[in-house]
């Protein structure tokens, strides 16, 4: 089937499995071929082919850009080289003196991209807690010209208002931009929400093999869409034609991925909860999280990243010592499960009064639950606790080893 064949009315499902499927005009190959071209000929000088340069474009990508666009239900999609590349692409829609406004808990990498960016003078950033509406009032009082939207939230899983933030940038012209990394397209559709932007760090959910850093950008508007790829084309932060390949490729199954992490992520929850070595889950699903209900109702489901404080007398370094299951690693999202302390891992950037601020104690463990049996992750944990108690209670000694710069 053609892509003009296809009805608009497919269901996401479809449109991912059908996606590029079927349409390569020199031999008619069912699975997509992959163009690894640097640069296109031309028939005549004065001739522009619709592919010149890869940089600018290349089929390869344009397959990608079109799947993601169709699942976001965005007007545009330009895939970049990486989630933080998508989010610097979104920042040359400022100009200096304008303001940002972002959540102060999130993605590391992401605040020192802003916090660095907003040094050189290249805009003025506010950060908030967008989960309080007080702060956020105060915020928007401040006319914003960009709203970034992390929701849920890394590591904690705060979840913020979308319509709420949404109705407030319309009283001022603000352009919104959401990460949907943490859920993908198959849990929240922020563009249906009001949202402008969604940015996707493709590494982790969408591609789900961990094999590729990626990322992307899908605009509800064609013209900003527009404006967008060009930055993207005079930046040269486009993704590379392998890297598009393969982030298709993973994506065609990225809804029976995403709906069974999810399902264990809650069956995993579920039987921590009610363990007594755990002082604290933090997971949308629960229904004692604050954002239970601003989750339910937009989302549609709650995702397979929690993160968890344990009690006092277990010492964390030495669980995630103990887990066989699980590797210590930064990312999430992908078909392995992952454990990570965010202190000393994927937010060590941050300062510790910008960790303390945002809530991230050094006893948090953040869990990304890939496609194993339940029964062997609880395991896994149970056993790895065991050993943690015993071996030297509330020891907490990881923080003097001083934090790196490093952030993914
Ligand atoms: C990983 C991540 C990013 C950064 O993406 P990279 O592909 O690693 O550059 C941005 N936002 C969120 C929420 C992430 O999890």
């Amino acid at each position: 089937m053609s892509d003009a064949q296809r009805p608009d009315t497919l269901r996401p499902e479809t449109l991912i499995a059908t996606a590029g499927v079927a349409t390569d005009p020199a031999y008619n190959s069912v699975s997509p071929p992959l163009h690894l071209s640097a640069n296109y000929g031309w028939n005549d000088p004065l001739d522009k082919p619709q592919y010149d340069y890869a940089r600018s474009g290349n089929p390869t990508r344009t397959q990608l850009e079109e799947a993601l666009a169709a699942l976001e239900g965005a007007a545009r999609g330009v895939v970049v080289s990486s989630g933080m590349a998508a989010l610097d692409l979104v920042l040359n829609l400022v100009d200096p003196g304008e303001i940002v406004l972002a959540p102060h808990d999130c993605y590391g990498g992401t605040h020192r991209l802003l916090t660095a960016r907003a040094k050189r003078g290249q805009f003025e950033l506010v950060y908030a807690n967008q989960t309080d509406p007080a702060e956020l009032e105060a915020a928007f009082a401040r006319k914003p010209k960009l709203v970034l939207l992390e929701t849920p939230s890394n590591p904690l899983l705060r979840i913020t208002d979308i319509r709420a933030v949404v109705a407030h940038a319309k009283g001022c012209g603000a352009i919104v931009v959401a990460d949907n990394t943490f859920l993908s397209p198959v849990l929240q559709r922020p563009l249906d929400l009001g949202c402008d932007i969604v940015v996707h760090s493709t590494t982790k959910f969408i591609n789900g093999h961990s094999d590729v850093v990626g990322g992307a950008v899908l605009a509800r508007d064609k013209a900003l869409g527009d404006d967008l790829a060009w930055w993207a084309n005079c930046t040269g932060v486009t993704g590379a034609p392998f890297d598009s390949f393969l982030t298709l490729r993973g994506m065609r199954t990225l809804f029976p991925r995403v709906e069974r992490q999810q399902a264990t992520a809650g069956d995993v929850v579920s039987r921590l909860a009610a363990d007594d070595r755990v002082a604290n889950v933090y997971y949308p699903g629960l229904v004692n999280h604050p954002g239970h209900e601003i989750a339910k109702s937009q989302q549609n489901g709650f995702g397979s990243m929690f993160s968890v404080e344990f009690a006092e007398n277990v010492d964390v370094i030495e669980l995630l010592r103990n887990l066989n299951l699980f590797t210590i690693a930064e990312s999430l999202g992908g078909f392995e499960s992952l454990v990570c302390t965010p202190a000393t891992m994927t937010h060590a950037a941050m300062t510790p009064e910008a960790r303390e601020v945002a809530g991230i104690s050094d006893r948090l463990v953040r869990f990304s639950i890939g496609l194993e049996h339940t029964d062997d992750l609880v395991r896994d944990i149970e056993t790895a606790l065991d050993r943690a108690v015993d071996s030297g209670a509330g020891k907490v000694a990881y923080l003097s080893s001083g934090a790196t710069s490093k952030c993914a």
